[in-house]
């Protein structure tokens, strides 16, 4: 008897512990979001529901097909974002938010977690895409956040490719400006009262790749109206956006200045680090206790190591999906 335990306890220390840990680990996994706030079924039409829809599938499908095909989570959470950037539904790259003088400003951060490097970029207006800017700044600078001016110069040294200020315009965002400067000019706005979200669309992607890395990346203009080069969240690491292979990797959207207050993004991954919790709990303590305690509207996205999703938000809702070994989901309300 007295061997067996032996044998047993020998054979149980040999066990590699990683392995036993991703037994379930999926292939791939990618979450993207397109941003929280007021978003009512209510107020959408069906030509303007099918159109996010038709646009987080096209997101979701590039970086699935870069995962696939043993592609790494960073290039995945790159191509992704470019994507969403380019659309102009979204408030990143075109289609991004007016500030008060009418300009466009973008902030964009990319985190990988197997090395925590990070890049991050504040402030630009004449980049096309910001988060190609965040990746270069993390693989070919020695910091980890440029902006403005140095930024574009950065840019330019690299090859980026640049567009006028106004590529970035839509008239549906110079209308929400004028809306508010309206109603009260010396505020900057997160929600739409109109309800369909046109105030929000910050863009974000988090991914696990076949080699276990985890990536999340995240891309903003920021809030409408916002004066005195305001930067919010997103262009920060641990507030807008996380990465850790030993956790989790979270893109964060909504009320920047709250998430920056708390940590959001580093906050998910630092109660599974050093408090055991899961990721769902983690997220619900977050996203739906301290969060709106603190007065702070939004949401994020996570996945962690083990290729578990989660897609919490306090707000109406938040544009979404997941596709992780074929399967896919893509959700815009609250009820979803
Ligand atoms: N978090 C972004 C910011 O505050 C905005 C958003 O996510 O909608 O700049």
């Amino acid at each position: 008897m007295k061997y067996i335990w032996i044998t047993l306890l020998i054979v149980s220390c040999q066990m590699p512990k990683k392995e036993k840990m991703e037994e379930h680990r999926p292939e791939y996994a990618l979450v993207i979001h397109g941003g929280a706030g007021t978003i009512l079924k209510s107020k959408m039409t069906a030509e303007m529901e099918k159109k996010y829809l038709d646009a987080l599938n096209e997101a979701l499908d590039t970086g699935e097909n870069i995962l696939k095909k043993g592609g790494t989570s960073l290039d995945a959470v790159e191509a992704t974002i470019k994507i969403l950037e380019d659309n102009p539904l979204f408030n990143a790259g075109k289609g991004a938010v007016f500030t008060h003088e009418g300009r466009h400003e973008l902030d964009a951060s990319i985190m990988t977690g197997h090395d925590q490097k990070a890049g991050a970029v504040a402030g630009v207006t004449a980049v096309k895409n910001p988060i190609s800017l965040a990746r270069t700044i993390m693989e070919k600078s020695e910091h980890v956040m440029l902006s403005g001016s140095g930024a574009e110069q950065f840019a330019t040294l690299h090859n980026l490719e640049s567009v006028t200020n106004d590529y970035f315009s839509t008239e549906s965002r110079w209308q929400s400006l004028e809306r508010i400067k309206k109603s009260d000019p010396d505020s900057s706005e997160l929600s739409e009262s109109d309800g369909l979200g046109d105030g929000k669309g910050t863009v974000g992607c988090v991914a696990l790749d076949k080699y276990g890395h985890l990536t999340a990346g995240t891309s903003t203009g920021g809030m409408t109206n916002k004066k005195y080069n305001r930067i919010g969240d997103s262009p920060i690491i641990g507030a807008g956006t996380f990465a850790d292979d030993n956790t989790c990797a979270v893109s964060c959207t909504g009320h920047g200045e709250y998430f920056i207050r708390f940590t959001v993004a580093r906050d998910i991954a630092a109660l599974m680090e050093y408090k055991g919790s899961t990721l769902k709990e983690a997220c619900e303590f977050i996203i739906h206790d301290n969060l709106v305690k603190k007065g702070g509207e939004g949401g994020l996205i996570a996945i962690d190591k083990n290729g578990n999703i989660e897609m919490p938000f306090n707000s109406e809702g938040m544009y979404r999906g997941w596709t992780k070994n074929g399967e896919r989901e893509v959700k815009i309300y609250r009820e979803d």
